[in-house]
């Protein structure tokens, strides 16, 4: 069997990052897993435990950095976020791909401990879109999507960083582009190597 991928997915919010790798999800069944991230944030209404983020304390949170179970974490706003290293590894190891869907910098530390990782950066059609995108969400102020739309646009230059660029203006696209990166990525020489050596078995 193969080793799985590790995709390293970012995007400023409000570029449809989470509904592109549902999507890309649901058409891979279950060869495709999204880590779940672990977050000293507060829930949001609509989150649960254990599905959108492990919500631990601080202290926990240190506690697993300690015990060198992070495979990489941040501290975004005034929170830390980071991959539990566990599940990833194991999923891995099945030949699964495993999507990470997280901000630049932990996109940078998964890189340096996964060369082999891909990066995809999910970029909207502009920045006049994305502004129209956070306006019509109606759920922030005036004040916090002008901060959003800084935090975007620092996020934009480091964009070049990543492996491929998907632009998300039409989602089926955006959906198809990710699964055309997915399937050349699998094809690569380094990740045949057993698909070639169970070809040449009986030469
Ligand atoms: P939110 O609080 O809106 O759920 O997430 C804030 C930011 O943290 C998003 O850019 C999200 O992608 C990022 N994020 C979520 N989980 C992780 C993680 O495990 N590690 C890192 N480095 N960033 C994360």
């Amino acid at each position: 069997m193969n080793k799985g991928l590790l995709v390293v997915v970012s995007a400023p919010s409000g570029c449809g990052k989470d509904t592109v790798i549902a999507k890309v999800l649901d058409k891979m069944k279950n060869d495709a897993y999204l880590s779940v991230s672990m977050t000293t944030r507060q829930m949001r209404e609509g989150e649960a435990d254990g599905v959108n983020y492990y919500f631990v304390s601080v202290e926990e949170f240190q506690e697993n950095i300690r015990k060198g179970e992070m495979l990489e974490y941040t501290c975004y706003g005034e929170n830390y976020y980071g991959t539990p290293v566990g599940p990833v590894k194991k999923l891995l190891n099945e030949g699964k791909t495993v999507f990470l869907i997280i901000e630049v910098e932990g996109g940078e530390n998964v890189k340096r401990i996964f060369p082999e990782a891909v990066k995809i950066f999910i970029v909207p059609p502009s920045l006049q879109v994305l502004e129209k995108r956070l306006r019509s969400r109606a759920t922030d102020s005036d004040e916090a999507i002008k901060a959003r739309l800084l935090i975007a646009e620092t996020e934009f230059r480091r964009a070049c960083e990543y492996d491929y660029i998907v632009e998300n203006d039409d989602l089926e696209d955006a959906v198809n582009d990710v699964m055309a990166i997915i399937r050349a990525e699998q094809l690569r020489i380094n990740n045949m190597q057993n698909k070639l050596r169970e070809v040449m078995k009986n030469a």
